[in-house]
């Protein structure tokens, strides 16, 4: 088949995560007739928002933060017309508060690549010495069994700023997290300057800054959207996927091509003999039903506040919803939701500066929120291509060289897209 008539052949996306819809996104741009199919009801997989009757209002499956830095994350809004629909401070500003002492700091980067911001009093972080920010690139160096926590000196800098950051880039312990993703997240931000550090999320919901847009964008290209789709197995002949078994079989035909957009325990079960990391982090989400406002500037202006050395990693205010973060949240399978609760919510009120009884709730338990980032599940991670002639992976567990974030699974799915546009390989 030549590459022009590839590029007029269908491509069959499985799975409608941000993976799945990047991938569909940018074949449909490309001209390829697209289906996509998810098994859920609704498109966005680990990313998604949803009416909560009880709470009586829409939340998200778990607050998600980003940074400006994301570059395929904002392109991908950009091209699915959402970007407007991301907030946020204008500049780079991260508020903390330590629960043990009390004591708040707002990090403040300089917009441009040379950090002159660690120099000023009151914009970094408090007790650091400009060796300890020196220190960080020791990560750069770390071999591929290096973990943050074994590479970096445990100094203040470590505990406010490089311990908390690495428990939500990579959804693991410090200790445990492998250095050399952390390094691709500070090489890709913190390195390039406070422009890139900027903290975005969704104004309204994750759904409506991600999903909705890239499910009407594809749409309008032409390409097809099937919601409450599973495909069960993958229909294996001379090395080629030839039909997805489903509520009704799809035959794929030659030239055709498919992009494997599952979680990695979907994509493993059905295609024998993948490779992919199998241990997984959980992460903790409160949505507190309150009208409360914060009292203290540093919130106010940036719309959340971090957390260190309480229960709540991040709080982030909303109109009529305070939701609180916890991370690498293994360690609280077997705490119970309403002392979660208790202690979240106490970390709350002491981050906003309000006094208030613990209002309506809703908890949400992701278990496999994420893969683990650990050197060894890192080397779990499968490359885009696999060995069936017209199969591409995506995912943000395959080896995007990010850990598994929204950036990850875009980037993933951008390059499955490419993947399946190149003719090929002869057998
Ligand atoms: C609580 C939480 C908080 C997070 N916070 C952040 C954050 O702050 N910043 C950040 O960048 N990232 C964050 N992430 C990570 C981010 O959400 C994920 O990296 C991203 O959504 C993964 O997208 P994906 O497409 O790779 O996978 P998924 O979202 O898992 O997509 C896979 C899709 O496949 C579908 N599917 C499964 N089986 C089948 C089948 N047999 N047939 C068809 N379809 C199927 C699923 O329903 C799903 O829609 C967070 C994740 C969670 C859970």
């Amino acid at each position: 088949m030549t590459g022009d008539a590839r590029m007029t052949a269908r491509a069959h996306v499985v799975g409608g995560g941000l993976a799945g819809l990047a991938a569909a996104l940018a074949l449909a741009e490309a001209g390829r007739p697209v289906t996509v199919y998810e098994s859920g009801p609704a498109c966005g997989g680990r990313c998604r928002s949803y009416f909560d009757r009880e709470l009586g209002c829409r939340i998200d499956n778990g607050n998600h933060l980003l940074l400006s830095g994301n570059r395929a994350a904002m392109d991908f809004l950009t091209r699915v017309g959402a970007r407007g629909t991301l907030g946020g401070p204008s500049r780079p500003l991260f508020p903390f508060i330590d629960r043990r002492s009390g004591r708040r700091w707002t990090l403040r980067p300089n917009a441009g690549r040379l950090p002159w911001w660690v120099f000023v009093p009151g914009r970094g972080v408090p007790g650091a010495t400009l060796g300890d920010y020196a220190g960080l690139l020791r990560l750069r160096h770390a071999d591929a069994l290096g973990t943050v926590g074994g590479v970096l000196p445990h100094n203040a800098l470590y505990e406010r700023l490089v311990e908390p950051l690495a428990v939500s880039a990579l959804n693991t312990p410090a200790e445990l997290g492998s250095a050399r993703l952390m390094w691709a997240v500070i090489a890709e931000t913190l390195m390039q300057g406070g422009a890139r550090c900027v903290p975005c999320f969704p104004k309204e919901g994750l759904s409506e800054s991600f999903i909705d847009p890239a499910v009407a964008r594809i749409r309008a290209l032409g390409g097809v959207v099937r919601t409450g789709h599973r495909v069960s197995a993958l229909r294996l002949q001379d090395g080629r996927v030839a039909g997805l078994a489903g509520p009704e079989p799809v035959d794929v035909a030659a030239g055709e091509s498919v992009v494997l957009a599952l979680p990695a325990a979907v994509a493993a079960g059905l295609l024998p003999g993948l490779t992919v990391p199998d241990e997984h982090e959980a992460i903790v989400n409160l949505h507190f039903r309150t009208d409360a406002a914060s009292s203290e500037a540093g919130p106010l202006e940036a719309g959340f506040v971090a957390v260190v050395g309480g229960t709540a990693e991040w709080v982030f205010t909303k109109q009529g919803v305070v939701s609180v973060t916890i991370s690498a949240a293994n360690r609280l399978a077997d705490r119970d939701g309403a002392q979660l609760a208790a202690a979240a919510w106490a970390d709350v009120c002491a981050a906003l500066g309000f006094v208030a009884a613990m209002p309506q709730y809703r908890l949400i338990r992701e278990k496999r929120a994420t893969f683990a980032a650990t050197p060894a599940q890192h080397q779990r991670r499968p490359s885009a291509t696999t060995a069936t002639s017209n199969l591409v992976l995506a995912g943000d567990w395959t080896d995007t060289g990010l850990p598994a974030t929204i950036e990850g699974a875009i980037r993933s799915g951008f390059a499955a897209a490419r993947q399946a546009g190149r003719p090929a390989p002869h057998r």
